[in-house]
């Protein structure tokens, strides 16, 4: 098969997720690839921020907690939330980040398998996952069983009595594999272990379903698919029926029942509110509230569909430009993710050298070069220039500059 531009601006003129783009401000030029990092700016978003900062905090001052429902922001946006991943309103609130919410609840579900003595994860979960899982381990007397990745099937047969919690990633944040939320939840449940998943690379990009899932305990991030801004509020979920028993283990006085009672001992606020621990963070709050806004009418179905249908369109072109890279996601378009990620040991120098090209993706350790493929922002167009761009690169060896060497704080 050879595909051609024209190819590919032929897959943009038909396709029916098309009109999203224009719901973002998009750079002249750039080919942003990256959006599973850092998702792009929604247009509205500066004007709410603004009226925000301006009107609400600058004229009405304390009173907008109550007038301008400030209080309410964490439930009020975690409902919209819920119905992008599938749960019920009343199961997601929003606050603090992802690495504080999984240590919140991954504290909450070892404290409610009293007896248990092993948390169970996997060697690729993200470092922030497996740091946390070791400092709650140590901290409950708790010991980690970790699975090899790739190698999650045998894992689920060695569970037993004694697992309280098996924590993974959805998506491994390198290759952009997917677990089977389902079956996994459903082994851990046959022997009575808990579930806490990290959603951060499949919130906004997947079609989800928690409840049908049975999901137990959930995290997921802001700023990547869900496009509320660097550093957006992360957004938890507890399932209903854990809701009762859920002891968060950060009691602030946000998730107190009673907050503004000032009373000397902490009563857990009934249902998702007690997983809040103090005030919002308001301007990031409303950022990502009015993100949300380029989700209206658009089904998580047809945002899945153009998913693949990228993911599918960047592994073909790269085939086609015989890169000779080996593409580190599954080729079987329902275990990915929106990312595709190939393998190079000079990966961090051959990223730099398309970022002069105005293509952004990222590298990670070891050889990741991962080009993210935001469904409601990216055309077919941007992927076959990007992977086109990779082959110049490649077949120049244009990455050898030394400039392309250089490495900043963030890669
Ligand atoms: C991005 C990411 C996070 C981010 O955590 P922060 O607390 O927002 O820094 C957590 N988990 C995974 C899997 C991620 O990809």
């Amino acid at each position: 098969m050879r595909v051609n531009r024209f190819d590919a601006a032929a897959l943009d003129a038909v396709d029916p997720m098309a009109f999203v783009r224009e719901r973002f401000v998009i750079p002249e030029g750039l080919v942003y690839l990256d959006g599973n990092s850092l998702g792009m700016l929604p247009k509205g978003v500066a004007e709410r921020v603004e009226d925000v900062i301006r009107r609400q905090w600058g004229n009405d001052l304390i009173r907008s907690w109550n007038t301008h429902g400030w209080m309410d922001a964490p439930r009020r946006v975690g409902d919209r939330i819920a119905s992008l991943i599938g749960a019920q309103a009343g199961e997601v609130i929003v606050a603090d980040s992802t690495s504080v919410n999984i240590y919140k609840l991954l504290m909450a579900a070892c404290r409610m398998r009293p007896g248990r003595s092993v948390i169970v994860t996997e060697e690729g979960n993200f470092p922030s996952d497996r740091y946390l899982i070791a400092s709650v381990a140590e901290g409950l007397g708790l010991t980690v069983r970790v699975a090899k990745t790739g190698h999650i099937a045998d894992a689920l047969q060695d569970l037993d009595d004694r697992v309280a919690v098996a924590s993974f990633s959805h998506a491994d944040y390198r290759t952009g594999a997917l677990h089977d939320i389902k079956a996994v939840t459903s082994a851990c449940h046959a022997v009575g272990a808990l579930t806490m998943w990290d959603l951060a690379h499949t919130a906004g990009v997947l079609d989800l379903s928690l409840t049908d899932a049975n999901v137990d305990f959930a995290v997921g991030c802001g700023y990547k698919f869900l496009n509320g801004g660097p550093g957006a509020p992360s957004f938890l979920y507890v399932a209903e029926r854990h809701q009762a028993m859920f002891e968060q283990p950060l009691t602030g006085w946000l998730g107190h029942a009673k907050p503004f009672a000032m009373s000397e001992v902490y009563e857990p606020s009934a249902g998702i509110g007690r997983a809040v621990v103090g005030t919002p963070s308001m301007l990031s709050l409303v950022a990502l509230e009015a993100a949300l806004d380029v989700f209206d009418g658009v089904s998580m179905a047809a945002v899945r569909a153009k998913s693949i249908a990228l993911t599918d369109f960047m592994i073909d072109c790269a085939a086609d430009q015989n890169l000779g890279l080996s593409v580190a996601t599954p080729l079987v378009a329902r275990e990915r993710s929106s990312h595709v990620s190939f393998r190079h040991l000079n990966g961090f120098e051959i990223v730099q050298a398309l970022f002069a090209r105005g293509v952004v993706g990222d590298f990670r350790e070891p050889d990741i070069m991962r080009l993210g493929l935001s469904p409601l922002y990216t055309r077919f167009v941007d992927v076959w220039d990007a992977v086109s761009h990779l082959g110049d690169v490649l077949r120049t060896e244009s990455w050898r500059d030394p400039a392309y060497s250089i490495r900043g704080t963030v890669t």
